[in-house]
This record gives C-alpha cells, structure tokens and sequence, in this order.
C-alpha cells in the first residue's frame, strides 16, 4: 500500500554496518523528507484509531522520533525506554541479546499509570530482542501493550516469531 511504499522508497541498505555481514537497513531518508514521515506517522495512527492508546513508548534512540511525532499527532504523552544509566530516578531494567552484542533497557518504575494502554514503537524489528525486553518491560512498569508497531520488519530474523502473541504491527515487511 501507499505508506509501504513510502518506507520502501526510502531506507538505504548499509552494507557490513555495524559490523561485517550485516547489512544495516538506514531510515534516515524517510525521517529526512517530510512528506514521507508524516505518512508514516499518519499511517500508524490510522491503523490503530484515534482513542485506542493512552501513552506512546518510545525505544532509544530512532524510537524516540516515531514515538513523539506519533504521540503529538494523537494527543497523548511520550515515555522513553532507555539504554542503561541515562534515566535518572528508579527504574525496571532488562538486558537482552542484540543482533550484534547484548544491552540493557530502562523504564521508570513509575512510568505508567495501571492499565494505561500502551503502544510501543520503534524503527526496526530485526530478531525481536529489543521489543521482547521493552514489551516486558512496560507490562512490569503496570502498562498495558496494546500494540507494538514499527516501520520496518525483517522477516528473515525471525523477530516475530520470538514476539508470538504479541500485537505486532509493522508497516512494511521485508
Ligand atoms: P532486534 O532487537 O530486533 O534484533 O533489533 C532491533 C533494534 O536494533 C531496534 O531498536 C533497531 O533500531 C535496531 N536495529 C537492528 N537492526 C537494524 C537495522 O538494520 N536498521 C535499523 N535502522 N535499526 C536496526
């Protein structure tokens, strides 16, 4: 459809980015050119319905810029999940396996009210790593994920299947 295509028509494949053998799919194009961005903010608000969430999650860092063009678009607030050591109050923390390497993820403790609904958001699904800690992480925090969408799937990773059950929502699948 016309929003696939507007991701389609702007991720640039970076070869042995960030490391050999990965080919890094980079969406600075579609963040850089305005017409395409609203689209895809626009879409995902349209796929869910105005009223269907109370509170758009953001993962850091390209998550942050979905999460809060989304969020203004939709008159609700924005709460970052964070790397390790940048939130500054209490916090719940996940490490999970990356594609390449192994990280940890921060929500405040008190990041939601209990049963808020949540949509969580982010750039790139690859093998789910990163949304299965976030998803968890949010559920902890007393949230309720009512979706987890991002521009770009790679279905090669296998990153749905590890979120199986999950209510995932990719606008264009590769
Ligand atoms: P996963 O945990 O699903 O393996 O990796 C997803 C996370 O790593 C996301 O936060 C995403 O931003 C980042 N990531 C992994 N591979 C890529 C990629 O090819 N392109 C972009 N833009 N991000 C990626």
């Amino acid at each position: 459809d016309a929003v696939a295509r507007l991701v389609a028509d702007r991720v640039l494949d970076v070869p042995d980015f960030p490391q050999a053998g990965v080919v890094f799919k980079d969406l600075s194009p579609l963040f850089a050119d305005g017409e395409s961005f609203r689209g895809v903010i626009d879409g995902i608000l349209e796929h869910y319905g105005r009223g269907s969430f109370d509170v758009v999650a953001g993962i850091e860092a390209r998550g942050f810029v979905i999460a809060a063009a989304l969020a203004y678009a939709a008159g609700v607030g924005v709460v970052p999940v964070r790397k390790a050591g940048k939130l500054p109050r209490e916090v719940l923390s996940a490490s999970y396996e990356l594609e390449y390497g192994e990280a940890v993820l921060e929500v405040h403790a008190d990041a939601f009210v209990a049963n808020q609904r949540v949509l969580v958001v982010d750039d790139v699904l690859a093998t789910g790593g990163t949304a299965e800690a976030t998803l968890g992480l949010v559920e902890r925090a007393g949230g309720t994920v009512v979706g987890f969408t991002v521009l770009l799937e790679l279905a090669f990773l296998g990153g749905r299947k590890r979120l199986a059950g999950r209510p995932v929502h990719a606008l264009l699948t590769v």
